[in-house]
Order: structure tokens, then sequence, then C-alpha cells
């Protein structure tokens, strides 16, 4: 009870900012000041530290992934894990830590679902983003399974790649993947758990949408990458020529 009286009214007071930033969107996501943006000046500076937009490499990936698995060969000796990467590349905008954290933990976790607007604009006012969407076919965000998404009232990701799409000519699909299995919170489990929990979490429902198709995997927090492995697998088994995953934030 002495827990849920605080988060109650932390959860009323999303609500309410919820209405009133769907009523009035331009507003700094941050400090809420009016603002075209979606952020303010003072604002952006402050996250200023934070931003990295930084393009890594499959032989990067691969070398980092190989060295987390080496570490937890060594304190649990279990090898029943995949040490495969299955995506070409990842871009990420920002380190997830300090402010970006915060806003990210309120977007997910209470409610505060207008921040959709402020994450979708930092994605596309980014130069780089816009040149490398470009070069793929198709974005699709990072599916929630059914009972999570209504307990939720949205999922993250979908909101903003639908707004990306509004404002860009990129094809979104929300249809091609489905989630298939509940899964537990993966921020509470290891590297190794965190495989186990997802694995075969996931379906392709339209084959033949992805097939030879360049695809962008859009998720908002990059920790181990289990998640987006385990997409990015079934869709290179799907047919998908290649994939880069998009996150908001890595840790
Ligand atoms: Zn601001």
């Amino acid at each position: 009870m002495l827990e849920f009286v605080p988060n109650f009214f932390m959860q009323l007071k999303n609500e309410i900012e919820n209405i009133f930033r769907y009523v009035f969107p331009n507003i700094c996501g941050i400090c809420g000041k009016i603002n075209e943006n979606y952020i303010c000046e003072k604002c952006k500076k402050r996250i200023k530290k934070f931003e990295k937009y930084e393009l890594i490499d499959k032989e990067i990936l691969n070398f980092n992934y190989k060295i987390k698995i080496s570490v937890f060969d060594k304190e649990k000796d279990n090898k029943n894990y995949d040490d495969k990467i299955y995506f070409d590349n990842l871009f990420y905008c920002f380190e997830y830590k300090g402010i970006i954290r915060n806003l990210l933990l309120k977007y997910k976790f209470s409610g505060a679902s207008y921040l959709c607007y402020f994450f979708a604009n930092v994605i596309l006012n980014n130069k780089k983003i816009n040149e490398i969407f470009k070069l793929y076919d198709i974005i699709i965000p990072v599916p929630m399974d059914k009972n999570k998404k209504l307990r939720r009232g949205y999922n993250q990701t979908e909101l903003i790649v639908n707004i990306i799409n509004k404002n860009l000519g990129i094809n979104v699909n929300t249809n091609i993947l489905k989630k298939i299995k509940s899964t537990k919170t993966q921020s509470k489990l290891n590297f190794y758990e965190r495989q186990k929990n997802i694995k075969n979490a996931f379906l392709v429902k339209n084959k033949s949408l992805i097939e030879n198709k360049k695809i962008i995997l859009f998720d908002d927090i990059y920790t181990t990458g289990a998640t987006v492995n385990e997409i990015s697998k079934i869709l290179k088994f799907a047919g998908a020529k290649e994939i880069l995953i998009l996150i908001i934030a890595k840790n």
C-alpha cells in the first residue's frame, strides 16, 4: 500500500500530462515550455553530453559480443547460448545515462506516452539518421505481447515509429512481427537468462514483405542486445537481406 500511493499519484500526474500534451503537442518534452521542435534550447544543452549518433559495424559488435560471452563463460560455464550476431549494424542516439535514462524510464514504465513526440523528433531532426533511412526499405518497431501492451496502454517503439512514418517517406510496418510469448522483464536478468527468456518469443507474420529487404529494426534501449538479436535471427531466416538496429539509448 505504501508503495502504491506515490505510484498512483505519479501515474495520475502522467495521465493528466498525457492529455495536456496531446492537446498541445508542441512543447519541450523535458521542461514543458512551448517549443516547435519538442525540445527547447536550454534542454538541448542538457542532453548534449549524452548524444552519440554513432554507427557501429558488425566487426566491432561481434568483437564486443565475444568478450561478453567469454566473461560469462568463466562465470557460469553454460554453453547453451547463441554466440552469433545476426544484425549487420547498430546506430544509437544517446548513452543510456542521466537525464536520457530518466526520460526513457518515464516513457516506458510511468505511462508518460507523450514523450513519443520528443523521441521521434530527436530522430527526425538528426541528419545522420535521415541519410541512413534513405538506404533502407522498411522500418519495424520491436513488438510487445498483447497482454503487456494492454497493461501499459501503448507500445513505446510503435508510437515513435508511427510519428516517423507520418513525417518521412520510409515504409513502416507494425504487422510483420508478432510477439507470441510473454517474457519476463529483461532488465532483471543476466546475459544468458536474457537470451533464454527471449528465445522463440517472436514470429514473422508476413515473410513476403521482408524477403530480400533492407530492414531497420527499432528499439528504445540496448543493453546486451538479446532481444534485437533474436528478432534479427528470425528476420534473416525469413529472407531479410540486411538489418540495422536503430536504438535511442545504449548502455
Ligand atoms: Zn526544455
